[in-house]
């Protein structure tokens, strides 16, 4: 994630970098302490630091680098004071910490979730179906909205089709990814398996998903709330309280249609982690994922994953990747003052855009700025800017460039040009964009 994050900000930086004043116009961790499941058996459990560096994207980097560099880090000399970053790490594994996850939403019952964790004042995590993410549009941006993690659980959850192709599960990984980032704006590398991972993945699916970047999820507690319908409230609690504690828990929980009794166990189940001393978090992209192991025996009989179909993944998510670092960059983009004599013109973020390296902002503001006017001929298709009594612009057809808000849109010197007026000075960086003009 760390290296597509920094090849999506390199991206930004030659973006930026290309306007110029020309160019306007133009582990093997404690597997013992984490072996806690209901559904799948005691031994299936490892951490994702069990398999081998990916020849795409070193994913996982983000704590595999801190596993390394505490490794690397010299033992404190006799008698020296261990350092702060060390008793940093201590009291930091000594936290524990319970996340509490609800898959196949959103639904109506996510709706009850959120209020809950908003009295409790906690954070969580919402591994959501790409098409009940486009069913309900607000719900998935309440989500967001209120603090909480947002992960890919696939567009449909239909075993045989996920499990039958890896062609057909990458599709829907993809379909879901989309479906998230352009409903809630969140591009999210969060993903659990419908049924988990255990005998549905073999290492060819899990070395896709590490490569395209994902961090896959399972679970150490199952709450098994859907092990049948409508499995009472109380018999949920009793499966919780009856399993494992560890330092880190993730705990499976449902929240789609039909999981009333599981949104009516949720005040206990906090209650309840509360009393053994959990504090409670979303899932982050530094957050280790809790994976079982590859099953000796698959449930699936399925052609092996080929390269071609890893590679369609891992250029879907990069891309994605760097999609959602520009919308970032462009979203934090500073002002844009226009100066005139004592006259100032300043475009918030999203007002002003840079195409091919030249400013852009919407022809009517910049016209009746400087003083002009717009005529719009819908009947022709043209569009006709007038300044002190003389038709400057003209544009019609191709010529006309909208925004995504549906303004007319044009490059600024070169529009300023042709009203007569020059660019004498500009400033452009991440933190000023300003124009000084000719009066
Ligand atoms: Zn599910």
């Amino acid at each position: 994630m760390r290296r597509m994050l920094r090849v999506a900000i390199c991206a930004v930086m030659m973006w930026v970098g290309l306007i110029e004043l020309g160019s306007f116009a133009g582990d093997q961790s404690n597997a013992a302490m984490e072996r806690e499941t209901v559904q799948a058996s005691e031994s299936v459990l490892t951490s994702v630091a069990h398999y081998e560096a990916k020849p795409f994207l070193a994913a996982h980097a983000s704590y595999e680098t801190k596993q390394q560099l505490a490794k690397d880090k010299p033992a404190a000399a006799a008698g020296e004071k261990p350092s702060e970053p060390v008793l940093a790490e201590k009291a930091e594994t000594k936290q524990k910490t319970v996340y509490l996850t609800f898959d196949d939403g959103p639904s109506k019952n996510t709706e009850q979730v959120l209020d809950l964790l908003k009295q409790e004042d906690i954070s969580a995590t919402f591994f959501v179906l790409g098409e009940h993410v486009l069913k309900q549009p607000n719900i998935a941006k309440r989500i967001i909205a209120e603090g909480h993690a947002i992960g890919n659980h696939t567009f449909d959850h239909k075993y045989e089709r996920l499990y039958g192709s890896f062609a057909e599960f990458a599709e829907q990984v993809m379909k879901t990814d989309k479906a998230i980032y352009q409903t809630t704006g969140v591009r999210t590398i969060l993903f659990r398996a419908p049924g988990g991972t255990h005998t549905n993945f073999d290492q060819g699916y899990f070395d896709a998903m590490d490569a395209a970047g994902y961090q896959v999820h399972d679970w150490n507690v199952d709450s098994r709330d859907s092990k049948q319908q409508g499995v009472p409230a109380s018999e949920i609690l009793t499966t919780i309280q009856g399993s494992k504690l560890a330092s880190k828990l993730n705990v499976l929980l449902h929240d789609s249609a039909g999981h009333e009794e599981s949104v009516k166990a949720l005040p206990a189940i906090i209650k309840y982690y509360k009393s053994k001393g959990y504090a409670f978090a979303k899932i982050t992209d530094e957050v280790k994922p809790i994976q079982f192991k590859p099953a000796d025996k698959l449930k699936w009989s399925r052609a092996s994953v080929t390269k071609p179909e890893i590679k369609k993944l891992v250029q879907f998510s990069e891309k994605l990747a760097r999609e959602s670092a520009l919308a970032q960059a462009a979203a934090n983009a500073p002002d844009l003052i226009l100066h005139r004599g004592e006259e100032m013109l300043v475009l918030k973020a999203g007002e002003y855009g840079v195409t091919n390296g030249a400013i852009e902002v919407s022809l009517r503001k910049l016209t009746e700025w400087v003083g002009g006017s717009i005529l719009l001929d819908v009947d022709n298709g043209l569009i006709d800017a007038y300044y002190e009594g003389n038709r400057v612009l003209s544009l019609t057809g191709d010529e006309i460039h909208t925004s995504d808000k549906g303004q007319v849109i044009v490059p600024v010197r070169a529009a300023l040009h042709k009203f007569g007026i020059q660019i004498t000075k500009y400033v452009y960086s991440d933190q000023q964009r300003e124009i000084w003009l000719t009066e």
